[in-house]
């Protein structure tokens, strides 16, 4: 059985600039997989890529070399839209820009309603969707009145109701405050921990990064290194090189081991940070 659930094969994609006739290569020879269940994190900073790949991940974009196969099936035969789309959801920064109705139901209620499902079943996977984000108790309420992180919820219960096997989240907490980003980011780990939904997240939040699986990292378009958090974080030179940033705790132990402390240099939390000053003592 085959165990990928994203394949990107040597993706090269340009945009194109039809009144100047000139090309930008936004995304230059990528491979990426994605397993099944998997949680990987893709850092980079500004106009590395990362919405571009992003989108090929869902057809909103078709390779201009290479290919793209989600759950098996190539997103670049027009045939196969439907299919890609119900398999791969797709969150954005903006939640605003993602709602479509006035009540936090129906606008949940829209996707599948565009797939032409019965009303029943409509009616079972909104109710299911908005309590698996915990907004169940909001199912009357208009959704520009709710809070950024609640928002941001409702949009991800309206991709829940088309029932895909992977969502790609694109920087999905950057306009939220502090507790909406935590609000999110729980619910991303709860879909991916308890509902198996494999998910791909783009996110500049370094302690949000710590919780991936795997880390994919670009620059300028390329994949410049992919391994566990740990792996990724303990090289704090590489990623200060290409203006990416640490967490916090990781680079504390980056400067303490300057000065001489003898620390891990793949400390990635609190804890971990504490355990390791205790063996100082
Ligand atoms: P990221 O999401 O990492 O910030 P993007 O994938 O959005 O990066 O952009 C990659 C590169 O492609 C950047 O240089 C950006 O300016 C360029 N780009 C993005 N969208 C377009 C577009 N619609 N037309 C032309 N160039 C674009
Ligand atoms: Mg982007």
């Amino acid at each position: 059985m085959d165990d990928k659930m994203i394949e990107c094969r040597n993706v090269v994609y340009k945009y194109e600039d039809t009144v100047g006739n000139t090309f930008k290569l936004a995304v230059d020879n990528v491979s990426i997989e994605v397993k099944k269940g998997e949680f990987v994190v893709i850092l980079g900073r500004n106009g590395s890529g990362k919405s571009t790949i992003a989108k090929h991940m869902n057809a909103l974009l078709l390779p201009s070399e290479g290919e793209v196969f989600i759950n098996g099936i190539n997103t670049s035969i027009p045939e196969n839209v439907w299919d890609i789309r119900k398999s791969a959801g797709m969150v954005f920064q903006n939640p605003d820009n993602q709602i479509v109705a006035t009540i936090v139901e129906e606008d949940v209620a829209f996707g599948p309603e565009n797939l032409g499902i019965d009303p029943d079943e409509i009616r079972k996977r909104v109710n299911d969707s908005l309590k698996r984000v915990n907004m169940y108790d909001y199912r009357k309420h208009a959704p520009h009145l709710l809070s950024g992180g609640q928002k941001q919820r409702v949009a991800i219960a309206g991709v829940l109701a088309m029932m895909p096997k992977c969502i790609i989240f694109d920087e999905p907490t950057a306009m939220l405050d502090p507790s909406g980003r935590k609000e999110v980011v729980k619910t991303i780990k709860d879909l991916n921990k308890n509902y198996g939904i494999t998910i791909v997240l783009i996110t500049h939040y370094m302690e949000e990064a710590v919780e991936a699986d795997r880390i994919v990292v670009m620059d300028s378009g390329k994949i410049i290194s992919q391994g566990s958090p740990k792996e990724i974080f303990s090289d704090v030179k590489t990623m200060k090189n290409i203006g990416l940033d640490v967490p916090q705790v990781t680079e504390l132990a980056y400067e303490l081991q300057k000065e001489g402390f003898k620390l891990n240099s793949d400390i990635l939390t609190i804890d971990e940070m504490v355990n390791a000053l205790c063996q100082l003592k």
